[in-house]
């Protein structure tokens, strides 16, 4: 095995989604010796599948510190977007558009004035629109909706480049990326990591490194049988429309739809929440229902060409759902930054703000003690939570 000091990498991260490219890039710029490893391409995974909003929400089943990391990330963005298009020379759209929550009758706008109370208990700023207010922001909404909660700093990017321009920002600052390379396994003595088996048709190889962090989205859990995660993916699904010129400025929801629009003229519409396992195929029922649910909303999208299907697979802890961010207790040198769910693009940042924190052994203002992987790892069996939706956003 050759020394992780002559080959010059302290640290080798598993993946090359949002949350790795973005630990890598973190490392790197903190002078760390860092190997990305990602078996496709960067972005490959749910990543790009995602919706790309960020739209950090209180609600009664969110704990404070998943808020907190959040809205962490989400005051991240701003500079990294700004640092990704003038360091890295990798513009990635990004937009403060606010977020419509539409109600569609007078019950569901007086549940959402409930809502809206709770986010301005937690500090989210929110405002509440009547019918003619919704349309004045939005002329193509239809006359049936009643009202809306305004999440005036809710905003979108293009998740589509964001795995690869962090990957390209991380090269620049000195990472090594390596893609088209799996990981098969890690290397483990005396309760510590020494390195990462490397697979794939090139042959097996020994990667040798201090520090392991798995950020393999929903695969986290099988990158060693010694070192398995309670991680399960939840598949959804999406589509796109081409809207030209823009029909709408701002990403909506509502029961059964999100639309979010991109600068390019197209809308997406998403997004299922599945238990089906590994199965990324679009079925026609979900392509129904996002349909369904926009044109009523939208009436004039029906004259809008359909553009593209897609699925994606997000990280899941099976134990509580929450993100599992911290060491292991079984290996000296293994992280887990994974978990992510529904809200991985919004987090990246403040979680490579946090393994970085983490592996330098410097404080960190988040509360991690949630996600601590030791909590999960006791009770591995369990899968509660989750029931297959049809839709079910904001991711
Ligand atoms: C339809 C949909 C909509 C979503 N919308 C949003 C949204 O609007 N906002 C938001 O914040 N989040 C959203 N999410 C969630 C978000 O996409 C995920 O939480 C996030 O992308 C997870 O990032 P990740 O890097 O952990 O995983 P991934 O992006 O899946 O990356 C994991 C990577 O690891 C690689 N890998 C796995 N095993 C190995 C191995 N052994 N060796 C090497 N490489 C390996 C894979 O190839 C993959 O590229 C959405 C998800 C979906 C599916």
């Amino acid at each position: 095995m050759s020394d992780s000091s002559q080959n010059g990498t302290d640290v080798v991260v598993v993946g090359g989604g949002a949350v790795g490219c973005a630990i890598a890039l973190w490392l790197a710029r903190a002078g760390v010796a860092v190997t990305l490893i990602e078996r496709d391409r960067p972005g490959a995974g749910a990543s790009s599948a995602a919706a790309g909003i960020l739209v950090p929400e209180a609600g009664p089943d969110v704990p404070p510190a998943l808020l907190a990391l959040w809205q962490r990330g989400q005051a991240l963005f701003p500079d990294l977007i700004d640092y990704l298009h003038e360091d890295a020379g990798f513009p990635v759209e990004y937009r403060v558009a606010g977020r419509l929550v539409l109600a569609l009758d007078e019950t569901r706008f007086a549940e959402l004035r409930e809502h809206a109370a709770l986010q301005q208990a937690a500090g989210i700023r929110v405002e509440l629109l009547d019918g003619n207010a919704v349309r004045e922001a939005e002329p193509a909404i239809a006359a049936k909706v009643t009202g809306a909660i305004y999440f005036p700093d809710h905003a979108l990017l293009d998740n589509g480049r964001l795995s690869a321009a962090l990957a390209a920002a991380a090269v620049r600052a000195g990472a090594r990326v390596q893609a088209s390379r799996a990981v098969a396994g890690l290397v483990l003595e005396d309760g510590t990591v020494r390195g990462v088996r490397l697979g794939g048709s090139a042959g097996t190889e020994v990667l040798a490194c201090r520090t392991v962090v798995n950020a393999a989205g929903s695969w986290a859990g099988q990158l060693d049988p010694r070192a398995a995660l309670p991680v399960a993916p939840v598949k959804g699904q999406m589509l796109s429309l081409l809207t030209w010129p823009p029909l709408l400025r701002h990403i909506v929801s509502a029961p059964g739809v999100s639309l979010i629009p991109r600068a390019d003229g197209r809308l997406l519409c998403g997004a299922t929440v599945e238990d089906a396992g590994y199965d990324t195929r679009v079925t026609a029922g979900a392509a129904a229902q996002f349909l369904g649910a926009a044109l009523t909303l939208v009436p004039p999208l029906r004259d809008c060409p359909l553009e593209s299907t897609w699925a994606g697979l997000r990280p899941r802890c099976t134990v509580d759902g929450l993100l599992i961010i911290g060491a292991d207790p079984r290996w000296e040198g293994l992280y887990h930054a994974t978990g992510h769910f529904k809200m991985g693009i919004i987090s990246a940042p403040s979680t490579a703000e946090a393994i970085a924190h983490l592996i330098a052994g410097t404080s960190c203002d988040l509360d991690l003690t949630p996600f601590a992987p030791d909590r999960c790892l006791a009770s591995p069996s369990s899968t509660p939570g989750l029931t297959n939706r049809p839709a079910d956003l904001p991711a």
